[in-house]
């Protein structure tokens, strides 16, 4: 049987370790010259650099199973440690009111105190917004100094044009006086707020970065008889009436055409619409054009001198600079800055391609990041000795407010063709972690050589997915904002 595997991501590295298992031999073409996708971790002169920082979290057993199985003890258990930087100073996610107003001062303790009060004589009424919603819990003070800066580099739409919604899911019940009554009823005690949920305490993660994990799986699908092809594109997708029959990928070398008897796809799913041939369509191209993405910067820094700070990562809330967040790869492993007296840091930009930013070239972003660093007094001590960029295309899928629409009309229009699985989290233009691409791949393996007849796009990491079967359910998906419409 021959099963063609696009994009050795976790998503189809998952895929092809699963075939493998059921004693089939998938051939897996990557477009890129390395495997591992957004999870790869790429390597600069002996330091190493993740994109993004990936925690390794998950509630399935099986990922869990998988992961231990594919690298054992190189499987670190880190504690997490990530904070705020604001002002030159650290303040604990979620914030904790005590810490925040000590470390803020009586002065600016005293405004947020008098801009909450006049939060509630003026609430925002009628509440539409993300912006509304917490001006109307946390007031107009702490709104500025802790929410929008950090909301609007990432998602990069102002938070007047968030929907409360997302808010109200991810801030859940809190606000001013229940966070201080929380701290209160803590006390002195150092664990994290009971109402948040959005904090795990300690995460795996491999010894040389995510990377390493995908190497190895890489390795082991080969030496169980799969073929990887690096370098190569999925550039079109035969089908016939009911059936994909055929593919055509290419390299710098030429151009084949391969016949397929399944297609698992993690290529994003815009792109796969637009490779079927014949189209598809109007309708469904016109969606697949519509989906969009956000992308992502990595400035990596080489320092020399002590460790700058003890976090795995920083939130930068400060709008006098561009970066959003900060790495310390060696926080995470020691092994990912392997030489004494040295840091590795990674500056991440949130960005859209073709935007001023993406377009600069490298020294310029490594100057940029150097400069930011120095005027955050981050690196205050350290000497800047090396850089690199490391630009990640299609990093978020954007849900805007057609997106679930489209989706809607291209998954109808793909399910004509049985053979035919997309999977992942730009396979399936869904905003997800590595866990879920995993559990995507597997099913879809499944169903392409057992017939299983898993719905793929159901797939949720919430769920306890046993190697036996399903155990629980539920409808929680990762939570991303909406933006309002005009
Ligand atoms: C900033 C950031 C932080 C993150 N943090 C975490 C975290 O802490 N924990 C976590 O678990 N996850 C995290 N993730 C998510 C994780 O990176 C993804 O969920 C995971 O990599 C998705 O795997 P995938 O195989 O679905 O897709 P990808 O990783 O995108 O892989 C798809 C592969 O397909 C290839 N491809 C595309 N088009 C073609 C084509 N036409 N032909 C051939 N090949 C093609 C690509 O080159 C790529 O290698 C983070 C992501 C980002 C961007």
């Amino acid at each position: 049987m021959n099963i063609l595997i696009a994009g050795a991501g976790p998503a189809g590295l998952t895929a092809a370790d699963e075939l493998c298992r059921l004693g089939f031999r998938p051939v897996v073409v990557e477009a890129a010259d390395h495997v591992g996708g957004l999870s790869a971790t790429h390597e600069y002169k002996g330091y190493r650099f993740d994109i993004g920082g990936h925690r390794f979290f998950s509630s399935s057993e099986l990922v869990n199973r998988r992961w231990r199985e594919w690298l054992g003890d190189e499987l670190l258990v880190r504690p997490r440690l990530s904070r705020i930087y604001f002002r030159g100073k650290y303040f604990h996610y979620p914030l904790r009111p005590f810490e925040t107003l000590a470390r803020l001062g009586a002065l600016e303790s005293t405004r947020i105190a008098a801009s909450y009060a006049w939060s509630r004589v003026r609430p925002r009424d009628p509440e539409v917004s993300f912006e509304d919603w917490v001006r109307n819990r946390f007031g107009s003070r702490l709104f500025e100094l802790f929410f929008r800066t950090y909301t609007e580099k990432v998602w990069g739409m102002p938070c007047s044009r968030i929907g409360a919604d997302w808010a109200a899911q991810r801030i859940q019940n809190l606000n001013l006086p229940r966070a201080v009554l929380d701290g209160i009823r803590r006390g002195s005690r150092s664990e994290e707020p009971a109402l948040a949920k959005t904090l795990v305490r300690s995460f795996l993660y491999p010894r040389l970065g995510p990377g390493q994990l995908w190497d190895a799986v890489a390795d082991r699908i080969v030496d169980a008889g799969a073929t990887l092809r690096q370098g190569t594109t999925l550039d079109k997708v035969h089908v016939d009436d009911d059936r994909v029959v055929a593919v055509d990928v290419s390299t710098p070398a030429g151009a084949e055409t391969l016949e397929v008897d399944a297609l698992i796809s993690s290529v994003p799913l815009g792109e796969l619409v637009r490779k079927l041939a014949p189209d598809v369509g109007e309708e469904a191209l016109a969606c697949a054009d519509a989906l969009r993405h956000r992308d992502f910067l990595t400035v990596g820094l080489v320092l020399s001198g002590s460790n700058p700070f003890p976090d795995q990562w920083l939130y930068i809330h400060a709008n006098n600079v561009k970066v959003g967040r900060i790495q310390n790869y060696g926080n995470w492993s020691a092994d990912m800055c392997p030489q004494a007296n040295r840091a590795v840091l990674g500056f991440e930009y949130f960005v859209n391609r073709g935007d001023d930013l993406w377009n600069l070239p490298d020294q310029a972003l490594i100057d940029l990041a150097e400069r930011e660093g120095r005027e955050l007094g981050l690196v205050d001590g350290c000497e800047i000795i090396d850089g690199t960029v490391i630009r990640a295309p299609r990093a978020y899928p954007v849900y805007d407010a057609d997106y679930r629409t489209n989706v809607d009309v291209i998954r109808k229009q793909l399910s004509r063709y049985p053979n035919l699985w997309t999977v992942g989290r730009n396979g399936l233009h869904r905003y997800n972690n590595q866990d879920h691409s995993m559990l995507s791949g597997i099913f879809a393996a499944q169903n392409a050589v057992l017939e299983r007849g898993h719905d793929v796009w159901e797939v949720n990491t919430d769920t306890r997915y046993h190697e036996e079967g399903v155990h629980q359910q539920n409808t929680a998906d990762r939570l991303v904002p909406v933006p309002l419409r005009d």
